[in-house]
């Protein structure tokens, strides 16, 4: 089973990729970790990756695809991968179809968990910090017995800048205008599958299930 997941910051896609690749026993492939495996064993590839890193700069799409490429070839892949993080543009869909060609694969499914922008700026802007031990709360998820007091030591909770409300809207503002093509991509290839992420975590992960599980009762195997 081959799945792109994808989901705006504060969608729940970390949550969810967990429980998809505990229950699928696929290997959760994110761009991150596959930089990080790629220039800990030293692969050219890796190594170019690190070279532009050092300099703060951005990967370039022929490396960051490069790097999928040896990825998605490894033996665990054979079963099924979930890809977080990749693709992210439209150009590296493209490259990532081709890929998939060559292995002889194909992608069986793009999930997008789906959470309203006003319920994601109050989850991503929900973060407290007590000013005296450092000790983060958050508003939704983890709140503080007393509102605006820590728990620990009854010092005053902040919020960073980066997590104001308007900050936060913004950022999501430009990552949603980014992902739209791609959603656009998928959707017309008849792959992209909505989820409801407004809703409780299990329930989440039943919704997906019951499509993961649809597939592969209808396909090989
Ligand atoms: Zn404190």
């Amino acid at each position: 089973m081959n799945i792109v997941l994808m989901g705006l910051p504060g969608a729940g896609k970390g949550t969810q990729a967990e429980k998809i690749v505990n229950k699928y026993q696929i290997p959760h492939i994110s761009t991150g970790d596959m930089f990080r495996a790629a220039i800990s064993q030293g692969t050219e590839l890796g190594l170019k990756a690190k070279s532009y890193m050092d300099q703060g700069a951005l990967v370039p799409d022929e490396v960051t695809i490069g790097i999928v490429r040896e990825r998605l070839a490894q033996e665990d892949c054979e079963k099924g991968f979930l890809l977080d993080g990749f693709p992210r543009t439209v150009p590296q869909a493209e490259a990532l179809d081709n890929i998939l060609e060559e292995l002889g694969k194909k992608i069986d499914h793009v999930i997008n968990i789906q959470v309203e922008k006003d319920e994601l700026v109050a989850r991503l802007s929900g973060r407290r910090i007590c000013k005296t031990c450092g000790a983060t709360y958050h508003v939704i998820f983890n709140p503080p017995k007393v509102e605006g007091k820590c728990d620990k030591d009854g010092g005053e909770l902040y919020t960073r800048a980066d997590d104001n409300p308007e900050t936060v809207a913004n950022r999501l503002e430009v990552n949603m205008k980014q992902a739209q093509p791609l959603l656009d991509f998928y959707e017309s290839k008849g792959l992209l599958t909505n989820i409801n992420g407004q809703q409780e975590i299990e329930k989440v992960f039943a919704d997906i299930d019951a499509l993961l599980s649809q597939v592969s009762q209808g396909s090989r195997s």
